[in-house]
């Protein structure tokens, strides 16, 4: 395994499911998030199936996530005005908390709202749309060893009793020849198996902050998936995976089969997926350090620390790293885009490309 931290395979595995999902078989339009899940089971890679035209509908409230609260106040907000007491189900919790809820979603333009007296009254402005079609989850286990493979195993026996999953998969490296057939068979019949290949090709190089700092943070990031220069590093494209194993559905019968606090569960975790994306490790790593950048793996960009020379994991690149080094103040104002230097260039590309990724997604020419 060339990257030096599970945090990259998890990477390459989303832009994966991002390129060709679903493996092995016809394209399905979807979106792909990491690291989501319930307190009780967190997930490495989401993958959300939506239908596209309600996804589109979707787009229309916004790119943000609509949180638990919010998505109770615009799923059932009405058509015609009425008192927000009347017109939501019991929360089971404060009215209050609802209240405050209202007036977010107003401030979002998610709904309307208008005082009468002392009350508050909504009514929606567009339908919320029934978008998820299905949720599969993704364990990324680059080495798989006989533990991952039980652990595997009571993880899905825990998805099957919550039923928030349609569908588990394992992805795992390959080590050059096949998956060793022992392991394969000790895995749970219900998950796929996929194994992957991100070893075998070359990559591109690089937005450079610290090199960068006299060119705009456009040409930066430009660079970064124009280059084609080979460091032997790994590689990730639409063909990068084989598929050892079809997972079986965990649950018959989609929604109709789940209790309405599941599907609500579920849909919170979709609304994650969707404001989230899988890029967003921009938000906790430190693309504003001289040392970091983008490198290109494939049809894929991965971080990486220049000080390191290699991946950083998502821990360590932080304010706390020994090897922090801010930009300097000066490459936000000599040509760099006023609101920011190499770093926010960074954000804005990889913001860019999680648009992307979802405009694709609603267009139905693209499946
Ligand atoms: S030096 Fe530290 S903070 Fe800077 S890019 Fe590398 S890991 Fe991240």
């Amino acid at each position: 395994m060339i990257l030096d931290a599970e945090f990259g395979y998890e990477l390459l595995v989303c832009r994966y499911a991002e390129l060709a999902w679903y493996p092995g078989a016809d394209p399905r339009p979807a979106i792909v998030s990491r690291q989501l899940g319930t307190r009780e089971r967190r997930w490495d890679t989401v993958v959300i199936e939506v239908d596209p035209a309600a996804f589109a509908a979707r787009r229309q409230f916004g790119e943000r996530t609509i949180d638990s609260d919010l998505l109770h106040v615009v799923r059932h907000a009405p058509a015609d005005w009425a008192w927000y007491r009347d017109a939501l189900p019991d929360p089971g919790y404060p009215w209050r908390y609802v209240r405050q809820a209202v007036h977010r979603a107003a401030d979002r333009d998610l709904i309307a709202t208008r005082r009468q007296g002392n009350r508050i009254e909504l009514r929606r402005i567009r339908p919320y749309p029934d978008w998820v079609e299905r949720i599969v989850a993704i364990e990324n286990k680059p080495d798989l060893d006989r533990s991952a493979a039980d652990a595997l195993a009571d993880q899905l026996a825990h998805d099957v009793d919550a039923g928030l999953a349609d569908e588990v998969w394992l992805a795992t490296e390959s080590t050059g020849g096949r998956v060793e057939p022992a392991l394969l068979r000790s895995m749970p019949v219900e998950a796929g198996i996929l194994t992957t290949r991100f070893e075998e090709g070359t990559t591109g190089s690089v937005a450079a902050n610290a090199e960068a700092s006299t060119a705009n943070a456009e040409a930066s990031t430009a660079n970064a998936e124009a280059s084609t220069a080979n460091d032997g590093a790994v590689t990730v494209n639409s063909d990068a995976a084989t598929v050892e194993w079809l997972p079986s559905d965990l649950v018959s019968n989609g929604d109709d089969g789940r209790d309405p606090e599941t599907v609500t569960r579920r849909l919170e975790i979709a609304e994650r997926a969707y404001g989230k994306g899988w890029r967003s490790y921009h938000d906790t790593m430190r693309p504003d350090c001289q040392h970091f950048e983008l490198r290109r793996a494939g049809r894929g960009l991965v971080p990486h620390c220049a000080a390191k020379g290699r991946l950083p994991t998502a821990r360590e690149c932080a304010g706390s790293c020994p090897s922090f080094a801010p930009e300097p103040p000066q490459w936000r104002t000599k040509g760099w885009p006023i609101e920011g230097g190499p770093g926010a260039g960074i954000r804005s590309l990889l913001d860019r490309r999680r648009e992307r990724a979802r405009s694709r997604v609603e267009t139905p020419d693209g499946w």
